[in-house]
């Protein structure tokens, strides 16, 4: 037979579409039997496989082939260092063998028929910290495999990881024994709330209707059995799932739409459990066996709940979510033949004790009206989220908000943090007065001048924060020069898992294309903290804010800093104007660290040929008190900084920003802030090297004069604020900014700066 070449690297990026591949599979095993042919197609090879890791036996276990006989899937297994596949496990690294049987760790498994299999190459799967297993590909002839199939498969198995994580949790999980459930709380009906002032954390108006946020739909899983319940057919249990499936690729779609960070996985540990024959299965077993389709829907799903909320690992308890999101909308299409029940969120202004960015995402999807949370803080990422998305957040610290009744009309109007439950006649006219002031907002966008100047002609440069792509046209359109910085973990926060090479490059690619032209700050991965990944434990600790967050994960993780790394270097191959930049860099070690990091990635792109950008310019986040000692230091070393006042005034004053009842301690004109701001942009600014400030003081106006007087020229605000910036930089001069600067700088007390800055 004549073997046509291996496919271009670039066809790569086409294979973006994982959840098309999940969705046409009829079950797990015929989702993973389709990936080893997409790959061996891919990469021509004779053979390709996939083992997955079972914890409980602690084996590899082959779960799906082309090329080996089929028989062997299943039978094959081998210990963590066993043969190449289980040392490619226990390494985490790929083995590329030109005669596999000449290597001392060769396993011949005579059920698999491998004999004539010459050239091996094998790589990891695995999730971030997580390893799920291996990905292997044979070939008849010799030294088959290039470095450049090393590559590919690595990026290959990376894309599709989350997917066959998820696989491989749903497959475990029939070997799995259930235990008890926790006792399920009562909530009390809580009618006397009129009035609460809460905090702004993003800003808009909604008068709607209130709903719980209960972590997916599990009320429904909740509520009592009906009598009725027994009219529900089989037949109306098939329908109802096959609804939820066109639900979700419709979820799924719309979500791809507003935003390109989240397109298509979200949803695919749902798709998982409903590509899982057992569990449908197991529900239809229950109803031929006459309890009723409501009944057994609650039965199984309870059952997996039970299993998924025992586990130890943060990831598998986070998919009892998912679980009970999936039953619940099972249970609502099927209770919707005949009747219309609960709607979730749509539409509703949803109270919340606490969110993930992704359960903000999956409001956003639902057209949620406004959120209420009863904790947190104004520069959380979540309320960053919800600016991004545009959603109106008020963070309030009332805890017997949660216990209103459903539905109850609640007016929010987060422009100034005002919650009104049950609101009069006046107070609705008062909204929509108010509401009619946004148009002014509008107003703005259309005199916004494309260059910002002071009084006295001094340029100033506003650029604009990102955290979504869907922000980039409000950016361009309220003339921001550039993005001074892009969180690039919002699509890590938001996604189910960690999100591979291929689709960063996308995500970035989309953002230099939408861009062009402009200076484009790309900020490394700032998880921990607050930030917190739903789906990795490896942030967490008792005391995260000060654990392994941000560049410290990257550089103890690096196959994910280097993917990120790749990802960026490759979407800016044809453009000058990226940057990158470390966050949280706490000593000159730690920059060369990750700088270094940087060069061997530009190396590999080299060595594969693949385009890329030869030499970005490499800045770093100032939010720590250890880089005062060291800032002349550091002002030789990096090529520009951006203060990220938020994190700078949370550890100089050992105040967590996201805590709402220390609020008040949060001052970012305590005089050891401005002091430590005034010496950092003179070290930077003499040393002729760009400064800019990103965190929320550069668009809190009260602190602008102070901040154009110590001389900082370059601001970077989320977009919305850049008109009220701009109005404001016009109608001040330097000479005025500079002598504000000086007397806040003789200051020593937090009393005296604050009589000087609001004066009664
Ligand atoms: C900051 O700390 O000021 C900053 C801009 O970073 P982030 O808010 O993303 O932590
Ligand atoms: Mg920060």
């Amino acid at each position: 037979m004549i073997k046509k070449e291996r496919d271009h690297f670039n066809l790569l990026c086409d294979i973006g579409d994982l959840s098309a591949l999940l969705t046409e599979s009829s079950d797990i095993e015929s989702f993973l039997q389709s990936a080893v042919a997409m790959v061996s197609r891919y990469l021509n090879a004779d053979v390709c496989s996939i083992y997955l890791y079972d914890e409980k036996s602690d084996d590899l276990v082959l779960k799906a082939t082309v090329g080996l006989n089929p028989s062997a899937v299943g039978r094959i297994r081998m210990k963590p260092g066993e043969g190449l596949v289980g040392k490619t496990f226990e390494m985490l690294r790929p083995i590329r063998e030109p005669a596999a049987a000449l290597n001392p760790n060769f396993k011949y498994f005579k059920e698999a028929n491998e004999d004539r299999f010459e050239s091996f190459l094998s790589v990891p799967i695995q999730r971030g910290v997580r390893k799920i297993g291996v990905m292997a590909v044979q070939h008849e002839k010799q030294d088959y495999f290039t470095e450049i199939d090393v590559v590919v498969l690595r990026a290959l198995a990376s894309q599709l990881a989350g997917t066959v994580e998820n696989a491989r949790l749903m497959l475990d999980l029939h070997n799995s024994a259930p235990r008890q459930p926790a006792p399920s709380s009562v909530s009390d009906m809580f009618e006397s709330l009129r009035f609460v002032k809460g905090q702004s954390a993003s800003g808009g108006y909604a008068f709607a209707a209130s709903a719980v946020f209960k972590r997916s739909h599990g009320t429904l899983l909740e509520k009592d059995d009906a009598e009725e319940d027994g009219i529900y057919s089989l037949e109306d249990f098939y329908r109802a799932v096959h609804k939820t499936a066109e639900q979700l690729v419709e979820f799924q779609s719309r979500l791809a739409e507003r935003l390109i960070e989240s397109a298509s996985l979200i949803f695919d540990a749902h798709f998982m459990i409903l590509k899982d024959a057992q569990f449908i299965n197991k529900i239809v077993k229950q109803i031929m066996e006459g309890i009723s389709p409501p009944r057994a829907v609650k039965e199984v799903a309870g059952h997996y709940i039970r299993i998924f909320s025992s586990s130890p690992n943060t990831y598998i308890r986070e998919k009892v979510n998912d679980m009970e999101d999936l039953a619940g909308r099972i249970l609502k299409n099927l209770y919707n033949w005949s009747s219309d029940d609960e709607a979730f969120c749509e539409d509703r202004i949803v109270t919340a004790g606490e969110l993930y960015p992704s359960e903000m995402l999956k409001l956003a999807s639902e057209d949620v009206k406004g959120v209420i949370l009863v904790s947190g803080g104004v520069t959380s990422h979540v309320s960053i989220l919800a600016r991004s998305l545009k959603i109106p957040l008020i963070i309030a610290d009332r805890p017997d908000l949660l216990n209103l009744p459903e539905g109850t009309p609640i007016l929010l109007d987060a422009e100034i943090g005002n919650i009104y439950v049950r609101p009069s006649a006046q107070v609705i006219r008062q909204f929509e007065n108010r509401k009619s002031s946004e148009k002014k907002t509008e107003s703005f966008k259309a005199v916004m001048s494309p260059i910002t100047h002071t009084h006295d002609g001094v340029r100033i440069c506003l650029m604009a924060n990102i955290n979504l792509l869907s922000e980039l046209p409000g950016a361009r359109e309220l003339k921001a020069e550039g993005i001074g910085l892009y969180r690039t973990e919002f699509p890590f926060l938001i996604r189910p898992t960690f999100p591979s090479e291929e689709e960063q490059f996308l995500i970035y690619r989309r953002l230099v294309d939408e861009m062009a032209g402009q200076e484009i700050t790309i900020r490394t991965l700032d998880v921990g903290g607050d930030k917190t990944l739903a789906y990795s434990d490896a942030t967490g600790g008792s005391n995260p804010e000060l654990g392994l967050r941000s560049i410290r994960f990257s550089l103890r993780f690096r196959d994910i800093f280097e993917q990120q790394l790749r990802a960026i270097l490759r979407a800016a191959a044809d453009t000058e104007n990226v940057r990158i930049m470390f966050p949280m860099i706490s000593s000159i070690d730690e920059f060369r660290e990750a700088r270094q990091v940087l060069s061997d990635c530009i190396a590999a792109l080299e060595r594969e040929k693949i385009p890329h950008h030869p030499g970005p310019a490499v800045g770093m986040m100032l939010e720590l008190p250890s880089v005062m000692e060291l800032i002349h230091d550091f002002a030789q070393e990096a090529d520009f900084f951006s203060i990220g006042t938020n994190d700078f005034v949370q550890y100089l004053i050992g105040v967590d920003r996201t805590n709402e009842k220390v609020a008040e301690y949060y001052r970012p004109y305590h005089p050891s802030v401005l002091r430590s701001l005034a010496k950092i942009v003179k070290a930077v600014t003499e040393a002729g090297k760009d400064i800019s400030v990103c965190g929320e003081m550069a668009h809190e106006t009260e602190y602008l004069p102070f901040l154009l007087g110590i001389g900082i020229r370059k601001l970077s605000a989320d977009p919305q604020f850049l008109p009220m910036l701009q109005k404001r930089i016009s109608e001040m001069t330097i000479a005025e900014a500079q002598a504000h600067a000086k007397s806040l700088l003789e200051k020593s007390t937090i009393k005296e700066i604050r009589e000087q800055m609001y004066p009664e």
